[in-house]
Parts: C-alpha cells; structure tokens; sequence
C-alpha cells in the first residue's frame, strides 16, 4: 500500500516520516535500523490522528533516530569497553577492568564492569547478565507485587503470584492460570514504564487468558496508555512480543 511521506517539527529537528494505511485497529510508530519511521494508522482513521500520535511520542523517535545513526544498522551488540547499553531506559557507556569479585556498578552515565578476564567477551556478557538478573529480581518483583495490591480484587488467586525470571528470545512475559508468572530479565533494561506495560498485561492474564476485548478492558482499567507503552517496547526489541 502506497505511504505519504509527512514532517513533524520537533524542537530543531525534523523527523520525517511515513504514513501506512493498514487493516491494524490501533496507531503504532516504528523506527527501522536504517533511520526510517513509520507511522501505521487504520484504514478509517484520519491522518491528523498520526500528526497527534506523532507529536506525542516525538521524544522518543528522536532518542531511537538517534541511536540508529550512532549504531548503524543492525550491528551486533559487542560487550566491551566503550559500548552502549540501556538499563532501566537509559544508555550507558560499558567500561570493562580487571576486578575481582565480579560485578557491575553504576557511575554516571557509565556502567562500570568488574570482572576477571576484561578481554573474554563472554564473561563479561555473563557478568552483565547476572547484575541485569539481579535488578530485575528486585525492581520487577517490586513492581509486581505493587500492581498486584491494586489489581488484586480483579484477580482470582487469594496470594501474589510465583515469579520466575528468565532470558527469552521471543517473549517480554508470560503467565500460567496457576498463579504463575516468567517474566524477560532484559525487560530491565529499558523504560520502567516499559516494566509496568508486562506486569500488567501478565497480571490481567491471570484473570483473562485470551486477548480478547475482556482483556483489553481489563489493561485499559489499569494502564489507559497501555497502547503507547507497548510500542515503545516493541520499539526497542522488534524479535519479543508482549504475550
Ligand atoms: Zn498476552
């Protein structure tokens, strides 16, 4: 399908962009490695509906534009020295030493990792991987266990769920009717509101297994900008999906 090509003025710059008329229901933006945005809207549905969403979720395409041009297209993440990676929303520039115990801290806008072989690129993704492990052990039980106390009389289970933490590759979450919920350790290294979007979606999965319009009502009682929350995580990890 053919797609106008639209400007928005944001601060000093400009990002332009695509406008696709697609069978989707909702609005989405997607920034492609290559610098190219896009903004896929209704078929129905007026194009000042884009320029509004547009405007609103400006800051952050000029955050993905940015890191395109700086990355390039779809180069592989390197842990060494002198990289960026995001925690909790934010880059930081990973500065790897000889260290002993291993482990990761927080410097600035430097990530600053100890380990025993700096040179061994593994180890240092593993060390990463463990701090990342324990953050999300902290900050997305915390948050699961808030969310729970507001949705709790919503949901059918009497306690909390159990949580389990795991790498996935396709998946941001996921949840069992047995009051059970995995939750992507690399959640934790975005947008804390991007935290929120998964636990709540996996919270009203425990009430409504499929995604029907029930579900959405549920998410929309509880996170009304659930929408934009779930684009900017898809944004940033097109392979996972919300589940
Ligand atoms: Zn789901």
């Amino acid at each position: 399908m053919a797609a106008d090509i639209l400007e928005h003025q944001h601060r000093d710059q400009v990002i332009r962009y695509h406008l696709r008329r697609t069978r989707r229901k909702s609005i989405g933006v997607y920034v492609f490695p290559d610098g190219r945005v896009e903004v896929r809207i209704p078929l129905r549905a007026r194009q000042a509906r884009a320029e509004a969403y547009v405007a609103q979720m400006s800051d952050w395409i000029v955050q993905q534009l940015a890191r395109c041009s700086s990355e390039g297209p779809q180069r592989p993440v390197r842990y060494e020295s002198g990289t960026e990676h995001y925690y909790a929303g934010r880059l930081y520039t990973l500065h790897v030493e000889l260290g002993s115990p291993q482990r990761v801290e927080l410097s600035g806008d430097q990530l600053r990792l100890y380990c025993l072989d700096p040179s061994d690129i593994q180890r240092v993704e593993r060390v990463l991987y463990q701090w990342y492990r324990q953050q999300a052990e902290r900050h997305l039980r915390d948050r699961v266990a808030t969310w729970w106390q507001v949705m709790r009389v919503d949901l059918p289970h009497s306690t909390a769920p159990d949580l389990r933490f795991r790498r996935m590759k396709r998946r941001w979450g996921s949840c069992s009717q047995r009051n059970s919920i995995s939750l992507n350790v690399e959640l934790i290294r975005y947008d804390p509101r991007c935290w929120d979007l998964v636990v709540v979606h996996e919270l009203c999965h425990l009430k409504v297994f499929h995604h029907g319009p029930a579900f959405y009502q549920l998410m929309t009682r509880y996170l009304p900008d659930w929408r934009a929350r779930q684009q900017q995580l898809e944004g940033m990890d097109r392979r996972k999906s919300v589940d």
